[in-house]
């Protein structure tokens, strides 16, 4: 049967939309390129609005293992700050979170295909790797990927690489970042560490290309480099067991990216709009992009013009550019200084 919509990507954005569409008669068909839950780049901060998307579907996080998150802790060479979060945030699983939200847009009515990949797409439908797919609307929700022809760039984009990996951290170093996210920049990125599910912390950092070609362009090198500079994560990854054999590496994330329309198909979550990462509200953009593009397909009316996200991303990327170079620590070391002003900068980029 031919689907009213096809979402090509069934992470947070495609799933919201998908289960916002299904709930409201459409028919809607899923291709979810994975062909089973798995672990992504991300740090798994899941914030207050996200949360809150996520009760809206009907999903708890601390039933989907979820750990409660409360404090705030940001760090530059040796200066520090930290506050209390003006939201209750998680993190997350993303496995865990993925599947819950597609099980969701499942129990709607929505069709999910895993293990298709879509090729190409037009005003009609997709190419995918099993054939052709023709359907009413496509909405574009494939993340981090872009599709042939759908590149995503602009100005004033930086173009970065991810790692993360989970680490079982010494006890003393893994009370003393219980209910806490830290945040450790390092000149050409963050690294942000917090507790996982299973007594396990996740590290994820984001680089430019420079700082990993630096480091000799490979990802122990880079993680290297980065406790070389970051002396607060280097003393917390002290006596680290590493579970994994290996980081799970990410290339060409364009951060702060804003799509500028119209054309092409209904954009969603990082196809939309990314969001430098320390701001831990990528996946908040991505549930409500997703409900707020199943709205407008119901309603019969097309993409909104302006990206309601572009304000917090502008705000982010100049706290990005600050962050990531020599002025990284004064400005810390200000926010340890000038009280309210970490938790103002959090809201300042939160989904509305
Ligand atoms: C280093 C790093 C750290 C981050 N940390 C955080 C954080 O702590 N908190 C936070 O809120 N956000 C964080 N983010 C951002 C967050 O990960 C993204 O904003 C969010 O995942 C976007 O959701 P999405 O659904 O748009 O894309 P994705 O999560 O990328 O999902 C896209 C889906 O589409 C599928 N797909 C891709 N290509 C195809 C194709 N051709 N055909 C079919 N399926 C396809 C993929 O398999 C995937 O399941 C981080 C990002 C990075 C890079």
């Amino acid at each position: 049967v031919r689907p009213d919509v096809l979402v090509a990507g069934g992470g947070p954005a495609g799933a919201a939309c998908a289960a916002a569409l299904a709930g409201a008669g459409v028919r809607v068909l899923v291709a979810e390129r994975t062909p089973a839950p798995r672990q992504t780049v991300c740090g798994e901060f899941l914030s207050g609005e996200g949360a809150a998307a996520l009760a809206a579907l009907g999903l708890d996080p601390a039933r989907l293992g979820g750990v409660p998150v409360s404090r705030v802790r940001i760090a530059a060479g040796r200066a520090a700050a930290e506050a209390d979060l003006p939201f209750a945030a998680w993190s997350l699983a993303r496995d865990a979170m993925d599947a819950a939200l597609l099980d969701a847009a499942r129990a709607r009515g929505a069709e999910v295909r895993r293990g298709l990949a879509v090729r190409r797409i037009d005003g009609a439908g997709a190419e995918t790797a099993a054939g052709r797919i023709d359907a009413g609307a496509v909405v574009l929700a494939t993340g981090k990927h872009d599709v042939r022809g759908l590149r995503r760039g602009g100005r004033g984009v930086r173009t970065m690489l991810g790692l993360k990996e989970h680490l079982e951290l010494d006890p003393a170093q893994a009370r003393a970042i219980d209910g806490v996210v830290e945040v450790h920049f390092f000149p050409g990125g963050y690294a942000g560490l917090q507790p996982a599910a299973g007594g396990l912390a996740n590290l994820c950092l984001a680089a430019t290309g420079a700082a990993f070609d630096r480091a000799g362009r490979s990802p122990e090198g880079l993680l290297a480099a980065v406790l070389r500079d970051a002396p607060g994560l280097a003393a917390r990854l002290a006596g680290a067991r590493r579970p994994w054999p290996r980081p799970l590496a990410a290339a060409g994330l364009p951060y702060g990216f804003v799509h500028a329309g119209p054309g092409g198909p209904v954009r969603v979550g990082d196809q939309l709009a990314v969001i430098p990462s320390f701001c831990g509200d990528g996946m908040a953009i991505a549930l409500d992009s997703g409900r707020r593009a199943a709205t407008r397909l119901i309603g019969g009316l097309p993409p909104e013009g302006r990206v309601p996200y572009a304000g917090q991303v502008a705000l982010a990327r100049l706290v990005d550019r600050l962050t990531s170079g020599p002025a990284a620590a004064p400005a810390v070391a200000l926010a340890g200084l000038v009280p309210g002003l970490l938790p103002s900068l959090a809201r300042a980029t939160r989904v509305r």
